[in-house]
């Protein structure tokens, strides 16, 4: 293999194949798929082997290879048809009204495997936003981290221990690159951390037209034990994380400054970046504002987004900490350090700390939960800051999560789409009126897309199992649970997200025998499949994915219960493309939102689920089903025993009865028109168009009139 650095890619591409490079250093082929068939066609092997990686396909592509397609017309000819598609995107019409960007500031991005720079729904939400805001056009500039150990790979040993391996990220091989200021300059930029300097060098990794930036501390002018403080996602203690979001918050606003870019509006996702607000605060001072006037023009140009109503999930830092980070900073905001405190301090379980979401949420104009119902739950949890309001005015508003659908539709159904709604169905998604048209989808088709997926999704678990047979001699009772065993032409549910406890993951074991029942029912048996992986600090979460484990290889489940190690975002891809059934068993109101089931639904998957985060507001009682045991107790272990027994009572009496029930061409008729109306209700609105419109709309042009009608221009 003649492997290739970047910088020598130039030589190796031949003149016609030049602009390979640009396309593979642009995520936008993640989300294209002629571009990602480009890239097979290519190498297929390769392809396979790179885990989908466009920039170490070309790496690692023989030179004769490239010679040869480089003079054959057919590949030439889909290479021209990619590159004018990706021309047009580029330079398509924007939607903005300043010269200036918006800003957006996560812990986490999901873009595609080859970057695994994000440990769940958070970090795929960031990157749907971003390519969304790239395919509508939004001058749009994200930053995060870079962590060289990223999300873990996930091996069970063979007790069902949960082991976290991490391949470190080779920069060489991932689309980003050093990222440059106007002067063609690489950036190491000094972030003031307590004490003392820490360097970042910068990465800018292109998506779309959207960019990212991302900030490393692994270089060699930093202390060694400096070099690992962007090397994990959410590890270390809180020491190190007040480091981290010092870097994230306030790094983040510096290293902008650096690159040249101003934006005017700033959005923070979640509230690990909120430190961006004091940073902010402290630029407008030294152009001689007071505190209250910089503040002031904070609010107008920041959107905070909060992501839990889980109290553990919202960040906090001892007073000590905050003295030993800030005592340097709160005399440039000409604030003591009581008023500094007092800027984050709040009392949680009858704790006070210097809380983020406090912070994000009194320095931001506008702020956002991501469902209705965790609007509702938000406002509760903080009407303590504006005591003299009534709750339903407390100022967090609520924007849905949604998708991004071109990234999660399966190529079966948006062939479907494309013939039945409209051949530019993703370029008009929001018009439910399209959406009427799966009604003239014949059942047949919808059907066979479906098993066509569902069979894609069960050759990926046999390769898988194959794979792992081959590389570790695994073991029976581990080959029972590697999903080889299920009957493709039986019911198969699906759970796959983070084994956070507030998930229950096990809910559907809590009556071993009624599920066996189901299970083992001779004409119309149930199958499930598992996907997920726990923190891995987080024991209780391992010990639950443990349990799991355990009774899907136990043989008296027969195989009929599997467990899809390592979940990412392409374990995800095929099962929300192919199983029957999605389940979702969150103890309410915990999940804010929610997203898989959006995935699922886009693809005709129903959602079977408690009615918590987005599908309290999405259910409709034709598109899938809710899991309601029609009251709410306090007692969480009743709530786990009401909760299931509906769950299981759904499935007997609905769900597995409405799966088997066949016509003569075995099509089962009911399904499918449930299938129907859960694409037709779901695709519209649960998409990331939908929500970065409302983004726009509710927040970032407020904010920019906001801005104008201080400033009377709006240059920062
Ligand atoms: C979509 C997705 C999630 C979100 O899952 P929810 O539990 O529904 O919020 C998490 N992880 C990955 C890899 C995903 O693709």
């Amino acid at each position: 293999m003649n492997k290739v650095e970047s910088s020598s890619l130039k030589q190796k591409l031949p003149p016609r194949l030049a602009r390979l490079e640009e396309l593979a250093y642009n995520l936008w082929w993640a989300w294209h798929r002629a571009s990602r068939d480009l890239f097979k066609q290519l190498d297929r092997t390769l392809w396979t082997t790179t885990r989908h990686n466009p920039v170490r396909i070309l790496q690692e592509i023989p030179q004769e290879n490239l010679d040869a397609l480089a003079k054959d017309p057919i590949f030439l000819r889909d290479f021209d048809a990619v590159m004018m598609e990706m021309d047009k995107d580029m330079h398509g019409s924007t939607q903005w009204y300043s010269k200036n960007p918006i800003a957006y500031m996560s812990a986490e991005f999901g873009l595609h495997i080859s970057l695994p720079i994000y440990s769940g729904g958070l970090g795929v939400l960031s990157g749907d936003h971003m390519k969304e805001a790239s395919d509508m056009g939004l001058p749009f500039v994200a930053v995060g981290f870079l962590y060289e150990q990223g999300y873990f790979r996930q091996r069970l040993d063979h007790s069902g221990w949960q082991e976290a391996i991490y391949p470190p990220l080779n920069t060489q091989e991932a689309a980003m690159r050093p990222a440059m200021n106007g002067n063609g300059e690489k950036q190491l930029v000094p972030v003031r951390v307590g004490d003392r300097d820490i360097y970042l060098q910068v990465w800018e990794v292109l998506v779309g037209r959207a960019r990212l930036y991302l900030m490393d501390a692994d270089v060699e002018k930093n202390a060694p034990w400096d070099r690992q403080l962007t090397a994990r996602l959410y590890g270390g203690d809180r020491e190190m994380r007040i480091q981290q979001e010092i870097i994230l918050g306030i790094g983040g606003v510096q290293i902008l400054r650096r690159m040249g870019i101003n934006p005017v509006v700033w959005h923070i996702n979640e509230g690990h970046s909120a430190f961006m607000v004091l940073e902010r605060a402290r630029e407008f001072m030294a152009q001689g504002m007071s505190f209250e006037e910089a503040c002031a023009r904070v609010r107008a140009g920041t959107i905070f987004t909060t992501h839990t109503p889980v109290p553990a999930g919202h960040d906090t830092f001892d007073f000590n900490l905050v003295d030993k980070y800030f005592h340097h900073f709160w005399p440039q905001l000409n604030l003591n350090r009581d008023e500094f405190l007092s800027l984050g301090s709040h009392k949680m379980n009858n704790e006070e700390a210097f809380n983020m979401t406090k912070l994000a949420l009194t320095m931001a104009g506008r702020s956002n939960a991501v469902s209705a119902l965790h609007g509702e739950v938000s406002r509760k949890m903080w009407h303590s800051l504006w005591p003299e309001k009534p709750v339903d005015e407390v100022p967090i508003g609520h924007v849905t999560n949604g998708v991004h659908l071109a990234s999660w539709t399966g190529e079966a159904m948006h062939n479907l789409y494309r013939r039945y709604l409209s051949p530019d169905w993703l370029a008009r998604q929001d018009n439910p009126l399209l959406w009427a048209c799966v009604e003239e989808i014949p059942d047949e088709r919808l059907w066979d897309a479906h098993v066509f997926l569902k069979r894609k999704m069960f050759a990926t678990m046999r390769e898988r199992a194959r794979e792992a047979r081959i590389q570790q001699a695994t073991p029976p009772d581990q080959l029972l649970s590697s999903g080889i065993f299920l009957d493709p032409d039986a019911l198969v549910i699906g759970f796959a997200r983070r084994f956070a406890t507030y998930k229950r993951a096990n809910l559907i074991f809590r009556d071993l025998e009624r599920l066996k029942a189901l299970v083992h029912d001779r004409y119309r048996p149930v199958q499930i499949v598992f996907a997920g992986k726990a923190h891995p600090a987080d024991d209780p979460g391992k010990l639950l994915l443990q349990q799991i484990y355990n009774i899907a290889r136990n043989p008296e489940f027969g195989g009929r219960i599997a467990f899809v190690e390592d979940y990412d975002m392409h374990v995800s891809r095929y099962l929300i493309q192919g199983v029957d059934v999605w389940l979702n068993t969150p103890r309410k109101p915990m999940e804010a939102s929610g997203t898989s089931g959006m995935k699922a639904a886009l693809n005709g998957i129903l959602n079977l689920s408690i009615l918590d985060g987005w599908w309290a507001e999405a259910y409709n009682g034709r598109n899938g089903w809710a899991i309601d045991p029609g009251q709410d107790y306090d007692d969480s272990n009743l709530q786990d025993d009401a909760d299931a027994d509906a769950l299981y009572r759904v499935l007997e009496e609905q769900v597995v009865p409405l799966y088997y029930k066949r016509d003569r061409d075995d099509v089962p008729r009911g399904w499918v028109t449930m299938m129907k109306e859960a694409i037709r209700t779901v695709g519209p609105h649960f998409s990331t168009r939908r929500m970065v419109k409302e983004y726009l709309e509710d927040y970032y042009i407020p904010a920019l009139h906001d801005l104008t009608a201080l400033n009377g221009n709006v240059t920062p």
